[in-house]
């Protein structure tokens, strides 16, 4: 199995000179992404306007994986981590997962250990996100999914991961406390830029749903936040509603809502009608989308106006996550 000796990662330890609270969090700072109209003529006929937030363009340029909601989740987390004096990154996710290339990402751009439990066999070759972690120095292991779904390390694993601890753990998804703050804080620079005219309607994709939940925690109930699942099984408002409970205990939020049936099949399902959206959306407006998050969002857009599900007078902003570094 690859990365179970942790020598590699000590001799990066002791090179690396440690940063204090306040050039982490310079490190971390961005101005705001852009809001861009984008010119829909569908939308133009009904009476609605169309923006895209541009989180894809939040990026750090020495680790581009780490973008767009990765960016606003993982931010506090990289700051909570290294005030628990804790520069070992470990977390879970499947082979291509857009946070294993964040945290791999992070841990390179920052000079920390990072490790990656990897739901399912070993892949020989790795696929270019597992690739990529390794290179950035990410120590990858793998569970089989009975052992990934019921969190059961096996003893081998335990044994090297305790020979490396202490770490700092972000779960699958990166979804946590300290993520939604950082979505929270997407939302507040949302109503900075929109304080004319807020949205009516804010849409993004949804994996976990904790992007979602931090969103709906920060905007205000005159905004209602639409959520698109990328995948099927119908378990999303549940888990948005968890993390809401879970993080803002007494409060309650009746501005949300799930818009399941834009999944297209599936998790990193695609087809031909949706390629050809991608193309369109990029040729049209010169917004880069992928087929596994922001591609089904743009697309759940486009559908929702067909069936003129916006009233006039909308406003609707589309939240681009990234995923495309
Ligand atoms: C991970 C990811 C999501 C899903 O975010 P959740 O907080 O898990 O719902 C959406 N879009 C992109 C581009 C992502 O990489």
């Amino acid at each position: 199995m690859k990365g179970l000796t942790p020598s590699h990662h000590r001799t990066i330890k002791t090179q690396n000179t440690r940063m204090t609270r306040a050039d982490l969090a310079d490190r971390l700072h961005r101005p705001p992404s852009p809001i861009v109209a984008l010119d829909c003529p569908l939308a133009a006929a009904q009476g609605v306007g169309l923006w895209v937030k541009r989180d894809d363009l939040l990026f750090a340029p020495a680790a581009p994986a780490l973008c767009g909601n990765k960016w606003r989740k993982l931010k506090h987390n990289l700051l909570e981590a290294q005030a628990q004096g804790l520069e070992h990154l470990l977390t879970f996710g499947g082979a291509y997962s857009n946070h294993i290339a964040a945290v791999a990402a992070a841990g390179h751009w920052l000079g920390w250990h990072s490790t990656g439990i990897i739901r399912g066999e070993p892949h020989h070759p790795l696929n270019p996100t597992l690739q990529r972690a390794t290179e950035q120095g990410m120590a990858l292991h793998y569970l089989d999914r009975t052992q990934y779904r019921a969190k059961a390390i096996p003893p081998a694993l335990a044994a090297v991961l305790a020979a490396q601890a202490p770490h700092y753990l972000i779960p699958e998804g990166g979804s946590n406390a300290l993520a939604l703050k950082g979505c929270e804080e997407l939302a507040h620079e949302i109503q900075d830029q929109c304080r004319a005219a807020p949205p009516t309607h804010l849409l993004l994709a949804c994996g976990t749903g904790g992007t979602m939940a931090g969103l709906v925690a920060g905007t205000p109930a005159h905004t209602q936040v639409l959520g698109v699942p990328v995948l099927k099984g119908g378990f999303m408002a549940d888990a948005v509603a968890d993390f809401l409970a879970a993080s803002y205990p007494g409060r309650s939020f009746p501005h949300w809502l799930i818009l399941d049936g834009y999944h297209r099949g599936g998790y990193a399902k695609s087809d031909e009608a949706l390629r050809q959206f991608i193309q369109h959306t990029h040729a049209q407006h010169g917004i880069p989308t992928e087929p596994v998050y922001t591609g089904k969002l743009f697309m759940a857009c486009h559908q929702l106006l067909e069936q003129h599900y916006f009233p006039p007078g909308s406003r609707v902003l589309l939240l681009h996550t990234g995923g495309i570094r």
